[in-house]
């Protein structure tokens, strides 16, 4: 068997191999080639099999990754994919935009002990795309249904999560969502050259055909009030995310000199899911694009305006690069795409010739001396500005909750950063029978984090009404 492979390190590490910059710039499909069944097995077969698992430690979904290495590594894919799916019900999204190098790979003992670390991410990927190829992806198919009902508000990861476990569970799941798609971030924010728009498709699709009701464009609070989902359904779990986008305080910014990043990755997505080209929505063709923030989104937007054609795109980010949000993976994909980088550059006012921006005047910053304990911080160099020409300025600055309490119900508690408050070590929000997880409950945060808020949330209603069936019936 391959369990124990001491020699592993010796084979070389090769990472998927990516399509030419060139040639990928042009499209919106994934960037990565498919591993054949001998690259998969021999990176898989790299695992040493260490007996401290740190990569489990590190995945959020305690991912019992030495066992399905050691599977695929002796080509048992089949049983691979049996332990893979057991802890993860998005195995093959994960695997492609987990940022890795922070959580499983960069825990791996040989990447910490100076070897490159096993390519955990693709090899799971690979796992979960050889399973749907081959039919392995058992349909939901519960053993008896409950009789109870469960409203998801939200259709994101954490939303579709639970969704997921409990149908399986034999519970009614109506799932709600604002967008006419569902997926949340994963359709319409994430782009197609992370994450192909029909990975997303086929696992609302096996939903579904497993009886979930998807009822789309109905913006909770709006089109109907949380009390009348209450009535209606049994428990509730709320899977809204965070939407609330932060702004560009600098003076010459009018209300449309910027356009938001979610705006923007929202209509090139549309275009990925099959809808017309919308000619009010905003796109990059000819224009000098600056794009303010160094985080996930802000990446996903500048290598969305080069594949829209643009002129010339600037990320401008006012840390360095070690100090940045996003995935260093992310930026080397954009820098190879021809995205320029100012790092240690603030926006500090727009410049304007009539009605239309014209440039993104900044200042460079540099890193202060750090405190004891403390982190670097940063502060402007004086007499140091400089004009980026701009004719689109997208702000990729991160977002925060909406009011949620004002939309939903005033009686919903909230954090003092305005995400919903649930009991310590739970999901339970203030309000009787009403669950929240995933960005809504964390505040910005990761798919991983939001599968695993799904899937415990959804272990936890279950528990919540198999006790209320119980008092029901003594
Ligand atoms: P969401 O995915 O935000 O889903 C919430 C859903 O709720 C949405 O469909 C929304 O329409 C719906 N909704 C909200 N309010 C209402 C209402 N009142 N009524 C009805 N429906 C409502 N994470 C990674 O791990 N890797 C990445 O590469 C990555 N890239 C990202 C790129 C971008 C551009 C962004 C913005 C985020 C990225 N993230 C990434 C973060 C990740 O997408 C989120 O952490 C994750 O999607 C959160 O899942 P969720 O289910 O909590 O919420
Ligand atoms: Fe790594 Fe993410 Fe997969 Fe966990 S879910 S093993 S962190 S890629």
């Amino acid at each position: 068997s391959g369990r124990s492979n001491p020699g592993g390190f010796l084979i070389e590490q090769r990472r998927l191999e990516k399509q030419p910059a060139d040639l990928r710039v042009g499209a919106f499909t994934e960037i990565t080639l498919k591993p054949t069944a001998a690259g998969g097995t021999a990176q898989a077969s790299r695992c040493t099999d260490c007996g401290v698992p740190f990569c489990q430690n590190a995945c959020p979904l305690q991912n019992n990754i030495p066992d399905w290495l050691a599977l695929s590594a002796d080509g048992d894919l089949r049983e691979a994919w049996r332990v893979a799916s057991a802890t993860s019900t998005m195995p093959e999204i994960c695997g492609r935009i987990c940022p890795q190098d922070r959580l499983c790979e960069g825990a791996c003992t040989l990447q910490q002990s100076g070897w490159d670390g096993v390519t955990i991410g693709s090899v799971e990927a690979w796992i979960a795309d050889t399973a749907f190829d081959n039919g392995w992806v058992e349909p939901i198919r519960p053993l008896a249904e409950r009789g109870q009902s469960v409203a998801i508000v939200g259709s994101g990861p954490a939303g579709l999560a639970a969704a997921d476990h409990l149908r399986s569970e034999g519970y009614a799941v109506t799932v709600y969502d604002r967008h006419d798609r569902a997926g949340g971030l994963l359709t319409y924010g994430i782009p197609g050259f992370k994450l192909e728009k029909r990975i997303v498709q086929r696992r609302i699709d096996r939903l579904v055909e497993g009886g979930v009701e998807f009822v789309l464009n109905t913006n909770v609070g709006v089109d109907v009030t949380m009390d009348e989902l209450r009535s209606r359904h049994d428990a509730l779990l709320l899977a809204m995310g965070v939407y609330q986008a932060r702004t560009l305080g600098v003076p010459g910014r009018g209300p449309n000199d910027t356009v938001a990043a979610l705006d923007f990755l929202i209509a090139q997505n549309r275009v990925d899911c099959g809808d017309a080209a919308d000619a009010s929505a905003p796109h990059a063709a000819g224009r000098d694009v600056v794009v303010v923030g160094g985080g996930d989104t802000a990446m996903d937007c500048v290598r969305t305006a080069i594949r829209q054609g643009a002129n010339s795109v600037v990320c401008l980010y006012r840390r360095d690069r070690d100090n940045m949000p996003g995935s260093a993976r992310e930026v080397q994909n954009a820098e190879e795409e021809g995205v320029r980088f100012e790092w240690l550059g603030a926006p500090k006012a727009l410049m304007s010739k009539g009605v239309a921006v014209v440039a993104v005047r900044a200042q460079r910053m540099a890193l202060t001396e750090a405190a004891p304990g403390q982190r670097r911080d940063i502060a402007p160099v004086p007499g140091s500005d400089f004009d980026l020409p701009a004719d689109l300025v997208i702000e990729a600055l991160g977002f925060e909750p909406e009011a949620f309490a004002e939309q939903l119900d005033a009686n919903l508690g909230l954090t003092r950063w305005n995400t919903l408050q649930v009991a310590r070590g739970g999901f339970a929000t203030t309000l009787p029978g009403v669950f929240a997880a995933g960005d809504a409950v964390r505040g910005a945060s990761l798919v991983v984090w939001a599968v695993r808020d799904g899937q415990d949330a959804a272990a936890e209603i279950d528990r919540y009404l198999r006790a209320r069936t119980e008092e029901a019936a003594a």
